[in-house]
């Protein structure tokens, strides 16, 4: 007879969902998900399919079990097992080598998120205090597939990545998901539970996204391929739409923002000479001009919208533009709401708290617009055009 043993998934990817481990003799045999009574006050967590596998992970034939030791040359790929012991004694005594030969920063201490990040032995802080106790080392300084998003968060919001509540996505009428693939990035756990309960609220969906991915397959209303690392020119030339159009929400702006004069400028062409026009961005995203136009006044006469930004058109080159961008767009259209005003959205980096406390944004700068732009390293290139957008519901 066994028990079950309530866990929660350290995949990282954003959530934690519960996970309730069936255990026989020492050995899991089966996981199931939460079944707690379901509601809107308290969802339950439940896990996807990647979790719920962690029962293969754990028994996978091919999963490293005990230490190896290299035998022969590097590369040949021969490896004898060796005991525990010795594997520590040998670590122990590298480092100790090391240290006493060039000095602690000679060690580098290479952790990061993801699946290495788990919560049980969190792979990431006991390394950093390990080695703090053994007198220094050399880290990185951030993680690199999520740089862009905390450096633009900083920047903009001075503060490190807030999100807006997700009951707020079913307070939303557009719910845009540019770079955005839940399906298979959750974002946080139940984030796609909560879209789901959007979807059949009759909230509609536009998915921004070079490939028509599984989430945009059971949500989008529409989806607009964009050439990959073009983001920025396209929120740019949307931005451009907002100010010309008169669009934008000046009340907003003046109560909780400062710097639009100069993002303006920018857009406007009166600082570079270039225009950011739909036009403009074009023949760098493969978006036609005219979709770009529509999108823009969709997300600005549809408040409340929320932009769902999502970390993958960061991972480019200038990526932080992007997410500067996206948080000027949901700015200048008072998307980035305050609790108190507009209880609904944001891009996936709102004000909500922020403002709630008293906060205010940094500024708007200006932001050469290097991921995107021709005037410098500009998009990737991309000999492939991308095809016309798509109804989703046509498909
Ligand atoms: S959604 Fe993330 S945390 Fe939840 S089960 Fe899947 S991988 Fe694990």
């Amino acid at each position: 007879m066994g028990e079950f043993i309530v866990t929660g998934c350290s995949f990282d990817c954003g959530g934690n969902c519960l996970l309730k481990v069936y255990v026989e003799e020492g050995r899991i045999t089966r996981i199931a998900p939460d079944d707690l009574p379901d509601s809107l006050a308290t969802p339950q967590l439940r896990p996807c399919a990647r979790g719920l596998a962690h029962l293969q992970r754990v028994y996978a034939p091919d999963r490293l079990r005990h230490p190896l030791k290299r035998v022969g040359e590097r590369g040949e790929g021969h490896f004898e097992r060796i005991s525990w012991d010795e594997a520590l004694d040998t670590v122990a005594r590298e480092l100790a080598r090391v240290k006493e030969t060039y000095g602690p920063q000679a060690i580098f201490n290479l952790c990061g998120g993801g699946d290495i990040d788990s919560r049980l032995h969190h792979t990431v802080a006991v390394p950093m205090r390990f080695f703090q106790f053994f007198g220094g080392y050399t880290g990185v300084s951030t993680i690199t597939s999520f740089q862009s998003v905390l450096y633009a968060c900083r920047h903009t919001f001075g503060m490190p990545v807030p999100d807006s509540d997700r009951e707020n996505l079913l307070k939303s009428r557009l719910i845009i998901m540019w770079g955005c693939n839940p399906a298979v990035s959750l974002k946080g756990t139940n984030t796609n539970w909560y879209l789901a309960q959007a979807k059949e609220k009759g909230v509609r969906f536009i998915f921004v996204d070079p490939i028509f991915t599984e989430s945009a397959a059971a949500l989008a209303d529409e989806w607009i391929p964009i050439r990959p690392g073009s983001d920025t020119a396209a929120l740019l030339a949307m931005a451009y739409v907002i100010i010309t159009e008169d669009l934008y929400d000046r009340d907003f702006l003046d109560k909780h923002t400062f710097g639009f004069d100069k993002f303006s400028d920018y857009c406007l062409g009166v600082e570079d000479g270039i225009a950011k026009t739909p036009a403009w961005a074009e023949p760098i995203t493969g978006v036609p001009a005219e979709t770009l136009a529509r999108l823009a006044r969709d997300y600005a006469t549809s408040k409340p919208a929320n932009l769902r930004a999502g970390w993958a058109p960061g991972r480019t080159a200038f990526g932080e533009q992007f997410h500067r961008a996206a948080i000027a767009l949901a700015a200048i259209t008072g998307n980035t709401a305050s609790r108190e005003e507009a209880p609904a959205c944001g891009c996936q980096i709102a004000l909500a708290r922020a403002s709630s406390t008293g906060w205010a944004p940094s500024p708007l700068a200006p932001t050469p617009c290097a991921n995107g732009s021709p005037t410098s390293h500009g998009p990737t290139p991309s000999s492939r055009e991308p095809p016309a957008a798509i109804p989703a519901t046509s498909r």
